[in-house]
């Protein structure tokens, strides 16, 4: 049954390989480096709207980081409206009262601005301005938003969830408890500003928490069996950066030139997963989340290293290349070495950072149900390079409990 099961997920796994290859995932047009917030209102595809709808939420606007942004808007005479209920998870009703502003005020485009959360939510009120028929539920899944969205920009304020050129949205369901994700090409946006001005505030285990997110996805999409060439090299280079500049801004927060590295390393992360896909650390962290409301960056930096040394001889010869990349090697090395120390890298930069080797929230009782649904969630369709069956999953999750 089990061999069947392995034989039907890796079918599955080829036919997204091909449809990522044949379906073209549009990369956004990237304003990178310091002040590049200034930029984006002279730009092209922005220049020809009227009255755009910003999607952010409380705190950065009392922290004033709009600022910038919203006096380039009135100096090209683009008039705005300001949408800041967005929750860290955002919700169906974050979405809904978002669209009742956006039709209220005859809006014709949309920007994101903050982490994940406001991003995610901007994307599907473009896709329900535009699909009006279709109900964020029925968005659920891959390719189900119809009609393109409305001119659509990011301005991350995280260096983590590579939402600003990820073709996802996760949404909440409160009534259920439940998370999914909304997946098409079409809530690409047009322009990710990457400035790292925006970052120079972020908390200190925010700035963590994030940046090892980026590095999941990195790994994840680099070690998979989806992967390209191009979306190697990105996952590469985002490793590479990440390795040389996260413990930097985390004790140095206001390094401008590590913080646009950090930023430039999420953005390509994010061009590497949303193309190769992710693995078991996301379906699991997914699910500590969807449980225990564990943020998601903090879930993925706990788990990268048990599922790392799970996965074993599969990913030697993968994990020494990305070992290369960092420069932790020795001449002397072989992969087997080098991979180890790889993972060794990833737990040492964890300690150092203060993130913990356990998930505090986590019940012995809850495994079985945890277990079976991060395989829900990951079989048949991460293309992972080691399958899990339910025992192998409730094993290694049992290595999270405090
Ligand atoms: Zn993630």
């Amino acid at each position: 049954m089990q061999f069947l099961k392995n034989k039907y997920q890796r079918a599955y796994n080829k036919i997204m390989k091909y449809a990522s290859i044949v379906l073209p995932i549009p990369i956004p047009k990237v304003l990178e480096g310091e002040g590049s917030i200034k930029k984006l209102a002279n730009e092209k595809k922005l220049k020809k709207l009227k009255n755009i709808l910003i999607v952010t939420d409380k705190i950065l606007v009392k922290l004033n980081l709009l600022d910038d942004l919203l006096v380039s808007l009135k100096e090209n005479n683009i008039n705005y409206i300001i949408y800041d209920a967005v929750q860290p998870n955002p919700t169906i009703e974050n979405i809904e009262n978002g669209l009742i502003l956006y039709k209220k005020n005859k809006c014709d485009g949309i920007i994101a601005f903050g982490g994940g959360s406001p991003m995610d939510c901007a994307k599907i009120i473009g896709a329900r301005v535009s699909n009006p028929y279709m109900s964020v539920r029925r968005m659920k899944g891959l390719f189900r938003v119809f009609l393109p969205i409305p001119p659509f920009f990011c301005i991350p304020t995280t260096a983590g969830t590579g939402s600003e050129t990820t073709i996802a949205a996760v949404i909440t369901d409160p009534t259920t408890h439940e998370k999914f994700a909304i997946n098409d090409i079409k809530l690409v946006p047009k322009i990710a500003v990457l400035d790292p001005n925006l970052m120079l505030g972020l908390p200190k285990h925010i700035t963590s928490t994030t940046g090892l997110d980026a590095l999941t996805h990195a790994v994840e999409a680099f070690i998979g069996l989806n992967g390209t060439k191009f979306t190697n090299e990105k996952a590469k280079n985002a490793v590479k950066l990440i390795f040389n500049n996260l413990e930097e801004v985390y004790n140095n927060p206001k390094n401008i030139e590590a913080r646009n590295n950090m930023a430039l390393a999420s953005f390509d992360a994010g061009v590497a997963f949303t193309r190769a896909y992710i693995g078991y650390v996301h379906a699991i962290a997914h699910n500590m989340g969807g449980m225990y409301g564990v943020p998601h960056g903090l879930a993925n930096a706990i788990i990268l290293p048990y599922v790392l040394e799970y996965y074993g001889e599969s990913i030697i010869n993968k994990l020494a290349d990305l070992a290369k990349v960092t420069k932790i090697e020795d001449n002397k090395d072989n992969n087997k070495t080098l991979a180890k120390k790889f993972i060794n890298k990833i737990k040492e930069m964890n300690k150092k950072m203060e993130i913990p080797t356990s998930i505090k929230e986590l019940k012995m009782s809850d495994i079985p149900l945890l277990a079976k649904r991060a395989l829900k969630e990951a079989n048949p369709a991460y293309p992972v390079p080691k399958i899990m069956n339910y025992e192998d999953c409730q094993n290694l999750i049992k290595k999270l409990l405090p």
